[in-house]
């Protein structure tokens, strides 16, 4: 009986993998899908607004219908006609983020986002699924797309100048990487391929994104904006820009983010993308990176090329903050449930993520060793520098991450997804990031 079971697993397994051949279900063009996302922080909807189709696909052909990471959402594409799971997508959200903020505790909001997968042959069934920090679902959202809706709105080239300023092989074969200029008036433009320039150096300086570059694509997108620099709300700057993103989101200084999605999807109607940088050009400290979604980054703070690697360890690896504060408003990790990023763990499936990577008999929580504080190390004190650096190699189970100082663990003392003081990521963020590079590349 066993065996017989067995068997039928075994064949069902083959027929799935089989129904993930690209071709029988999609054509080379993508379908974008426009949504919102309201709510509070008690509740939430989600809206479908409208479709697109946009000439090519850039995304994975292979390993369709496996989701990689959880996220905080996920989109789903099933064939209308027998429910088979033919292409999966998994992403994070700024409403998520806001919906933890005590703002969300007085209002209800509404953010918009975009999602671009395959364009299908046949009708499929699109659900969008919300999850909370326990991993539930928290809303959901199923509709019926037939690609012969007559409402489904062709765009492509809309005269935005774009060009590869790396390129290592076609869209199909390489992780497409998208710079949109965001600050840069027409006049601008020569300075932000040279920025654009510097921060794929920055990206693909830095391991274990260097050992991998082939396997990548970037393209520099030169949208210009109406007038030069950053919005600073704080300073009551407001500038028209390409992308309308701003500092102080949720009131927070450093937090550059733009809201308007749709608007950096219209930026990117004509240009071969999976995933999207926006440089911000701007002198003042900030950035923000969210998994699967978006990451923006400034171009000229003195530390542009720390921040932007770290949030594009949050937007391209899922991976999570390995900081903490003992002030954090609400628990974006309660202690019942485990984490899907990759460098945190609440301990509840521990094994699920860097057990193999811990040295026997290192005990847990692993006591911190003792390195030199970055805060008070002189800029010449090599000695001390390089201890700092070689604690971000030494893995353990560190108490404190994700904003909390109890109950989440992190991998290593220091790393680049901790401070920025530090050149590497630690060898579980790296890790995840060849991991998740394996899945979108390897063939
Ligand atoms: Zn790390």
């Amino acid at each position: 009986m066993k065996r017989l079971l067995l068997t039928a697993i075994a064949a069902i397994a083959i027929g799935s993998a089989e129904a993930q051949k690209f071709d029988d279900y999609f054509e080379n063009k993508t379908l974008r899908l426009d949504y919102i996302f309201a709510g509070d922080s008690a509740s939430q909807a989600i809206y479908f607004e409208q479709a697109f189709s946009m000439p090519q696909w850039a995304g994975r052909k292979d390993r369709l219908s496996e989701k990689f990471l959880n996220g905080n959402g996920q989109i789903t594409v099933r064939d209308h006609k027998n429910g088979n799971i033919i292409y999966i997508n998994t992403f994070s959200t700024l409403f998520q983020e806001w919906q933890t903020t005590e703002e969300a505790t007085q209002v209800r909001k509404a953010f918009e986002t975009s999602y671009i997968v395959p364009f299908p042959k046949q009708p499929v069934d699109v659900t969008v699924t919300l999850t909370d920090v326990h991993n539930k679902v928290s809303s959901e959202l199923t509709h019926t797309i037939d690609p012969t809706d007559i409402l489904i709105r062709p765009i492509g080239e809309n005269g935005i100048p774009f060009k590869y300023i790396m390129k290592n092989g076609g869209i199909d074969q390489c992780v497409d990487i998208a710079i949109v200029a965001e600050g840069y008036t027409e006049t601008d433009m020569d300075k932000f391929y040279k920025d654009a320039q510097r921060a794929a150096d920055a990206i693909f300086g830095h391991e274990p994104f260097k050992s991998m570059q082939n396997r990548f694509n970037v393209v520099a997108v030169a949208s210009p904006s109406q007038d030069g620099g950053p919005c600073v709300p704080r300073e009551g700057k407001w500038k028209r820009s390409a992308t309308n993103s701003h500092y102080d989101t949720f009131y927070s200084d450093r937090y550059l983010m733009t809201s308007d999605i749709h608007k950096v999807y219209d930026i990117l109607s004509g240009v071969p993308f999976e995933h999207i940088i926006v440089l911000v050009n701007s002198s003042t400290y900030g950035g923000g990176g969210i998994y699967n979604q978006i990451t923006l980054s400034t171009s000229d703070h003195s530390t542009f090329k720390q921040v932007l690697v770290h949030e594009f360890g949050h937007a391209y690896g899922g991976l999570g903050d390995e900081y903490y504060y003992d002030d954090q408003y609400s628990t974006m990790y309660p202690a019942d449930t485990e984490p899907w990023e990759p460098n945190l763990t609440t301990l509840v499936d521990f094994e699920s993520k860097w057990a193999d990577l811990v040295p026997k008999k290192t005990p847990i929580p692993t006591p911190p060793a003792k390195i030199p504080n970055f805060k008070t190390l002189k800029p010449d004190d090599k000695k001390g520098w390089k201890a700092l650096n070689e604690a971000t190699q030494v893995v353990g189970v560190f108490e404190g991450g994700g904003y909390q100082t109890k109950g989440v663990y992190r991998p290593a003392q220091e790393c680049r997804m901790k401070i920025n003081e530090v050149e590497h990521f630690c060898p579980v963020c790296s890790r995840a990031i060849v991991r998740i590079t394996d899945f979108y590349t390897a063939h």
